[in-house]
């Protein structure tokens, strides 16, 4: 099926047929959202970065091995700020909202700026699976506790000169007196408190109770093969198990599924926006 009419009709009416609807995104969703990573706003933002590191973008600056930890809280303040605090709900995030709001639905996302919950989903309709730039734990895990970093952000943005900031303004472990990181799982160090169980254990229930043997629709949003076996495979084994699935497919890089799967797969390479746009038109 290649019409793109015939596509959006075919995945509005399935949505709409739905006992459930489960949405599953990654970052490609939060770039067609207009976060940006690598264009111009990122290279505005971070000009003195670029020119002394060479960052090429965000995401790789964001495992640069600085010498000291005063100046490695300096960038993530500025990313933090930059990503997770300073924008508001991105209107791609809204229509996306609009869609589900009716619905029975359930969020799981790779992604850590809270684009969801400030679009208006349900917080506990989402699993954040891999963390939150807005909370931060111990270096090394050594107690499962997570903890605002919004203070430590502004503190450090209103005192930072020369991509550095003063020792005082640099977290530390209230338990171990060790290193803060931002709450992004990175290693075998990220903190699963209970908050985040707790979001895994109903995304668990949700999907045993609807995913695995009713009517569900997987919209799945822009994820590559960055942690495929996170959403992307697993939506895939459903779709193969369950003959009551759809996988809606946004991904204008990586479209392609397993053949198994293709008679209940939707695929779009086509702008996410109008995509969504579109499904969401009554
Ligand atoms: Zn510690």
């Amino acid at each position: 099926m290649t019409d793109f009419k015939d596509r959006i009709s075919l995945a509005r009416r399935r949505i709409a047929e739905a006992d459930a609807l489960v949405i599953g995104a990654g970052a490609g969703l939060s770039a067609a959202a207009g976060l940006d990573y690598s264009g111009p706003a990122f290279k505005k933002e971070f000009a003195d970065y670029i020119a002394r590191y060479g960052f090429p973008d965000l995401y790789s600056s964001s495992f640069y091995d600085f010498p000291t930890e005063e100046q490695r809280w300096a960038r993530w303040a500025r990313h933090i700020d930059y990503i997770r605090f300073r924008p508001e709900a991105m209107p791609l995030y809204k229509d996306l909202y609009d869609l589900a709001k009716d619905k029975n639905y359930f969020v799981i996302t790779t992604n850590v700026d809270a684009q969801f919950r400030k679009a208006g989903f349900d917080p506990d309709r989402i699993f954040e699976v891999q963390g939150d730039y807005g909370l931060m734990q111990c270096a090394t895990g050594c107690h499962p506790k997570l903890y605002s970093d919004k203070e430590v952000v502004e503190d450090i943005l209103a005192h930072s000169h020369d991509m550095t900031v003063d020792k005082k303004y640099v977290p530390v472990c209230p338990v171990c007196g060790g290193n803060m990181d931002v709450h992004v799982r990175k290693n075998q160090y990220f903190v699963q408190d209970e908050a985040w169980q707790q979001a895994a254990d109903r995304y668990e229930r949700f999907m045993t109770d609807y995913a695995d043997r009713r009517k569900v629709v997987l919209l799945e949003l822009g994820i590559g093969y960055n942690t495929p076996a996170i959403i992307r495979f697993p939506f895939e084994r459903i779709t193969y198990q369950n003959p009551e699935a759809t996988l809606v497919r946004l991904n204008a890089e990586y479209p392609e599924g397993p053949a198994e799967t293709a008679s209940r797969t939707i695929a779009f390479t086509e702008n996410m926006s109008e995509v969504i746009t579109k499904l969401d038109e009554k």
